[in-house]
């Protein structure tokens, strides 16, 4: 018997039928908010930055372009953040997170080696607003405020623009070249800086140079001081002066055995800058645990590689002569430290305290309105302080003391002096609901294990203050952005168009709308939905 031909419908012949009519439920393509852009505190847009670096090539400078809208410092950002955005990443659910600091490192790093540039494009507003502090948050308010059209003037007590980027900092983690140049890319656009220039009146400069809002970004520089008796021939000297005076011409002089008391990551840069100085032992005291420690794990780790030394559950009593006095220490049942007095001799040639920064806010002592609690000024969610048009943000506000915040602050306050300025309501980002790991489709990604980034060798480490963290290369960085999953946003893997069986799936083939339902012929089965690796479809139930 002649078999029949076997029917075949080629895409699109099915149309005659419409289908559309049956349905309860239509899908629709979203724009879903990725937990790693939820979670960047400068406010970047990390998986849509992340889906123009997968194309490689012109997609790096448009990526590039994506995180100067939300943040003037890529390559900074890409030594210093914390990364907070990792710790979020959905793909760490599936094997490690996507190393998103280290591929904006590489677009930072591109965009310095090419010389990318960005431009004023709006119009003179003829405002002037005044940024009080060149640190991240003053410069990346400032540079937001002068994109949007305003003239912009930043006073700076120190002798250069940076705040503890420059000064805190350790250029074993922030080689100084990477750090002007992205700065002198926010001046290069017309922000005009006075250095040495320290502000003790706010109110007067605001009326001296006739300023129509201001940004307080002046940071937190004084070291704290614990009451530890010490002998006239002590050595003791605080964390951030001596971090500071790395920027001078004369290294300081520590000795050999080097103490540092305290648990934050500047103990950690302390120490780190101790031994490339010369110590034979720098040793952290710290009164609690390693695990209570606020110092982040892998600078703990970096440190005790480098050959630092840790003191754990140990306070220091007094200090005379090269030695001192340490109390041991026991974590009481909710977990503070309590004296056992018991006591033992430390020999130190220099003590280093790094037990925290406060703020100077002597410029705005009378300043009607504002308020300062904890030592902080505070902020409502303009950023505005109690008192109108002076605007406040980074380490001198109530909140995370980290670059990456400061400059999220810088561009906060901005868009919302703009807004005061103008009188207008500010521009407040859209809506997006969550895009978490349960809406993932997790089977349609391939294994692939994160790439790791260089490190100096050892030796090096311990004697010099070369950068310790290497780039990635473009191949690998190129790959690291293709481990993204692109949670809640289509990346085109045309899985919909192909599962979709009455052809309701239109190509678009534009990169914002890539694709779009045809209602006509979707009779609102789900498949697509169901089949969208990323959770980018969402069924919605139909109007009657
Ligand atoms: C040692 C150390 C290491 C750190 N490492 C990291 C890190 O790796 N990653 C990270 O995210 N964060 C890190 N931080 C924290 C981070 O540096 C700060 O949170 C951040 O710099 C705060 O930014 P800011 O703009 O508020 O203030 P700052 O950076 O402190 O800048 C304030 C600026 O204001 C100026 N100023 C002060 N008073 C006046 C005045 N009266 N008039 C005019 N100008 C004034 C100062 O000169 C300074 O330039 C570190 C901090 C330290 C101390
Ligand atoms: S700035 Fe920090 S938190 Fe934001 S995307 Fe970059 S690495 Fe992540
Ligand atoms: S997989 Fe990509 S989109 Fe999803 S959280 Fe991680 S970086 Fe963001
Ligand atoms: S299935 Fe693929 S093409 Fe369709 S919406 Fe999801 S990611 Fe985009």
């Amino acid at each position: 018997m002649e078999r029949p031909f076997a029917i075949t419908l080629d895409v699109g012949s099915s149309r005659a039928n419409k289908t559309g009519s049956w349905r309860t439920e239509r899908p629709v393509y979203v724009h879903n908010l990725p937990p790693c852009s939820g979670a960047c505190p400068a406010g970047e847009d990390v998986q849509q930055w992340l889906y123009d670096a997968e194309e490689g090539g012109g997609g790096y400078e448009r990526a590039w372009r994506g995180i100067m809208d939300d943040n003037p410092f890529p390559a900074v950002m890409g030594r210093v953040c914390y990364h907070p955005c990792e710790t979020k990443c959905n793909r760490a659910q599936l094997d490690e997170a996507v190393g998103i600091n280290s591929v904006e490192r590489f677009l930072g790093d591109e965009a310095i080696a090419k010389g990318w540039k960005v431009e004023v494009t709006a119009p003179p507003s003829g405002k002037r607003v005044l940024v009080v502090g060149a640190g991240p948050s003053g410069l990346s308010a400032a540079y937001h405020l002068v994109r949007l059209g305003h003239g912009v003037t930043v006073y700076d007590a120190g002798p250069q623009a940076g705040g503890m980027m420059r000064f805190g900092i350790p250029t074993y983690r922030l080689p100084r070249n990477v750090l002007d140049t992205e700065i002198q890319r926010i001046l290069d656009l017309g922000v005009d800086v006075e250095l040495n220039r320290p502000v003790t009146s706010v109110l007067d400069e605001m009326r001296a140079g006739v300023f129509d809002a201001v940004f307080l970004a002046v940071g937190a520089h004084l070291g704290k001081r614990a009451y530890i008796p010490a002998g006239s021939a002590a050595k003791v000297l605080d964390a951030v002066s001596l971090l500071r005076s790395m920027e001078s011409e004369e290294r300081p002089r520590l000795g050999r055995r080097v103490v540092v008391y305290g648990g934050g990551n500047t103990a950690i840069d302390a120490a780190r800058t101790a031994r490339r100085l010369g110590a034979e032992e720098a040793i952290i005291v710290y009164r609690r645990t390693r695990d209570r420690m606020p110092a982040h794990d892998f600078e703990v780790e970096e440190a005790l590689e480098e050959g630092v030394l840790m003191k754990w559950l140990s306070t220091i009593k007094h200090v005379d002569h090269g030695k001192l006095i340490v109390e041991r220490m026991e974590l009481d049942e909710t977990g503070f430290p309590q004296p056992t007095g018991e006591l033992e001799e430390l020999d130190a040639d220099a003590l280093v305290l790094a037990l925290g920064q406060e703020t100077d806010l002597s410029l705005v002592e009378g300043v009607p309105g504002l308020e300062v609690e904890d030592g902080v000024v505070s902020v409502d969610s303009r950023m505005m302080t109690g008192c109108t048009g002076i605007f406040a943000g980074g380490d001198m506000v109530p909140a995370e003391r980290t670059v990456t915040v400061a400059v999220g602050h810088g561009r906060q306050a901005a868009r919302n002096i703009d807004a005061w300025l103008r009188n207008i309501d500010p521009v407040s980002p859209p809506d997006r609901a969550p895009s978490d790991f349960e809406h993932l489709n997790s089977w349609y990604y391939t294994d692939a294990p994160r790439s790791v980034q260089p490190q100096l060798e050892l030796a090096r480490r311990q004697s010099t203050f070369d950068e310790v963290v290497g780039g990635l290369e473009g191949s690998t960085a190129l790959y690291e952005a293709r481990r993204c999953l692109s949670c809640g946003n289509c990346f085109s893997c045309d899985n919909c168009y192909g599962v979709c069986p009455d052809n309701a799936v239109i190509k678009l083939g534009g990169r914002e709308e890539p694709y779009a339902f045809d209602y006509d012929y979707c009779k609102g089965c789900g498949i697509c939905a169901a089949e969208c690796p990323c959770g980018a479809i969402e069924m919605v139930p139909e109007e009657i």
